[in-house]
């Protein structure tokens, strides 16, 4: 896991849509990030943009699961390759 939410989160939903992976859904109580879909945003953003836009400061880096840039890029790269075998499913 990249990120997490703490309990602290309002719900307020603006996260959900910025996330380009995915990666955040509403969970049982409040919004969660699901790890294998989060990359900190790396390969498409220089900054984390769920951060940038939560109004409670309340996603985190989640220090015992710290991840390196190289990591993430990988699963940036996953990811991508995921969605386009997705995209000619459905083509
Ligand atoms: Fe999504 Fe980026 Fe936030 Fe990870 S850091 S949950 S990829 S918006
Ligand atoms: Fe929760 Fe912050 Fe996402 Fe709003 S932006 S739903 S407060 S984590």
């Amino acid at each position: 896991m990249a990120l997490k939410i703490l309990d602290t989160c309002v719900n307020c939903d603006v996260c959900e849509p910025v996330c380009p992976n995915q990666a955040i859904a509403l969970g049982p109580v409040i919004y969660e990030i699901a790890p294998h879909r989060c990359t900190e945003c790396v390969g498409h953003f220089d900054v984390p943009q769920c951060i940038e836009v939560c109004p409670v400061e309340c996603i985190i880096v989640d220090a015992l699961h710290v991840e390196t840039r190289e990591q993430l890029l990988d699963r940036y790269l996953a990811l991508s390759v995921g969605n386009e075998v997705a995209k000619d499913k459905n083509a």
